[in-house]
């Protein structure tokens, strides 16, 4: 069967890449191709910033209500292709169906909601020191901005940046992993449809060391939001000059289970929160911080349900965990199973590669594990989970505390000062209590600390990394009036 061709998006038109050169994007269940793509480079990075420049005085004159509109129409679009476009996120990247359809609701709900905070873009008012004197503060676009997007929510993550991106005036160049240009494409054509104007969304498809690092590097790119491995974050700070930047860079993220925790419950949100996803989340859970109390008891219901988890194809509603994305992704979860027995962690279930073509790998647990080794402490990005046993709740947050990574946490409990002081002592960006580390809801923020990052997505705080506070003051005194120098 021929492979479709697809094109990138520059000025409102679909273009091929100055290179003539293609890449593929390949189905990580069967390793069937499923696109093939431009293989863009430098210059095309230009041209697609040299049209969002030109687009972003009109873009960013149009008032925000009416910008609000056009987000309105991309969400109203993408319900109705939600079917269609779920079911390429699960072809690109592997994610059972129910999340690949989840993944295009979560789009749904921010370009809604970035919609509704077009009729706010709220700055705030306040006094004045001196008499006669207004002083407020407004929100400015940064102006052109850079995106740069991984593979585990190839559309979700796009619409986070793209909605409010859009929403605060500003015009963007994106490019998206090279694991899931694909239904980067498909999204920017509903984007298209829904009248976003040329030149305001540019897509430009191809490797991180050509296109990524002109986004990165190139002066005219005013803001930059990436999201992705801690180790490209961490290029991108020495590298990215004056930019407004977003970071978010991954996790280690712990569920505790305390000795008065419904088991039940945190069985089913570790199941859900270690294996979802393959573990491929920024948010998975990969280490389990169980008390010593029930840890018997509890190893033995986590180990026989995670062994009755059905690997395969996500489009088959059989399927409980699909493959990783690419055969590097298999690789490292192989490479940490080997680390992990080399630390003398004890693996009590998966470990193995199944044969035959896709990239799969079975879900392993740890346990035995000390929290400094590499496996509790290094994002392996699969379905591999570390267990450690804790004693009480000042050594659950400690251990909880222990790596460099701070975006999720949970804790299961049903004694509310376990709860609160978990809360307030974890440090993470996120804390969640009787649930598992994934979940966020769009009206939240989304961001973590230490080496997370520090941007927080989504929610008001998501409209402050793609817009400037202006601070305006307004004398109607009639005279000169000082501040400080006033003062008797
Ligand atoms: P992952 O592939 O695990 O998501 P990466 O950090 O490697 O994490 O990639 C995330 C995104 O960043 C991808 O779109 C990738 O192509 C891009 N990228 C990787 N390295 C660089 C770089 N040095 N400069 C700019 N973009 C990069």
């Amino acid at each position: 069967m021929l492979t479709p061709a697809y094109n990138m998006y520059i000025g409102g038109k679909w273009v091929k890449s100055v290179t003539g050169e293609t890449f593929l994007s390949v189905n990580p269940a069967t390793e069937q191709k499923i696109g093939k793509f431009q293989h863009g480079n430098e210059e095309d990075v230009k041209k697609a910033i040299d049209a969002a420049e030109r687009a972003l005085p009109a873009w960013s004159d149009t008032p925000a209500p009416k910008r609000g509109l056009v987000l309105l129409k991309i969400a109203e679009l993408l319900k109705k292709d939600k079917e269609r476009l779920g079911r390429l996120v699960t072809m690109e990247m592997g994610k059972v169906l129910s999340e690949g359809l989840g993944d295009v609701q979560e789009a749904i709900d921010i370009f809604e909601y970035m919609a509704g905070e077009g009729r706010r873009l709220l700055g705030h008012t306040t006094t004045s020191e001196l008499p006669d004197k207004f002083a407020m503060t407004i929100r400015t676009p940064v102006g052109v901005t850079g995106l740069i997007t991984p593979w585990n929510f190839p559309i979700a993550i796009p619409s986070w940046k793209l909605s409010a991106a859009l929403i605060c005036g500003n015009t963007v160049v994106m490019k998206p992993s090279s694991d899931t240009p694909l239904c980067a494409t498909e999204l920017v054509k509903v984007m298209e449809k829904a009248g976003v104007p040329s030149g305001v969304v540019n897509l430009v498809t191809g490797p991180a060391k050509t296109v990524g690092r002109e986004i990165v590097k190139n002066r005219k790119i005013s803001g930059l939001s990436f999201t992705g491995s801690r180790e490209t974050g961490e290029w991108i700070m020495s590298n990215v000059g004056v930019k407004k930047v977003g970071l978010e860079l991954g996790g280690k993220n712990p569920i505790i289970v305390m000795d008065d925790a419904d088991l039940n419950l945190a069985l089913d949100g570790i199941i859900w929160g270690a294996f979802g996803t393959t573990g491929q989340r920024c948010t998975a859970c990969s280490r389990v911080l169980v008390h010593k109390a029930v840890k018997e008891k509890f190893m033995k219901m986590l180990v026989e349900r995670t062994k009755k988890l059905r690997l395969g194809n996500g489009l088959d509603k059989k399927t409980d965990v699909g493959p990783l994305v690419n055969e590097a992704a298999a690789k490292k979860s192989e490479k940490y199973v080997a680390i992990g027995k080399d630390e003398g962690a004890r693996m009590l279930c998966g470990g193995e590669r199944p044969s035959g073509r896709g990239f799969f790998f079975q879900p392993t647990i740890f346990s035995d594990v000390a929290p400094g080794m590499r496996i509790a402490q290094e994002e392996i990005f699969g379905p591999v989970l570390s267990v450690i046993e804790i004693s009480n709740l000042d050594e659950a947050i400690e251990i909880a505390n222990s790596t460099d990574y701070g975006l999720s946490s949970s804790m299961y409990t049903n004694d509310v000062r376990n709860a609160f002081l978990a809360m307030r002592k974890i440090e993470a960006g996120i804390t969640y209590i009787n649930s598992p580390t994934i979940g966020a809801e769009v009206h939240l923020p989304f961001g973590g600390v230490k080496k997370t990052g520090f941007t927080r997505e989504a929610g008001m705080e998501g409209i402050e990394e793609f817009s400037h506070s202006k601070t305006l003051y307004i004398d109607y005194s009639g005279r000169l009036q000082k501040a400080q120098i006033d003062v008797k």
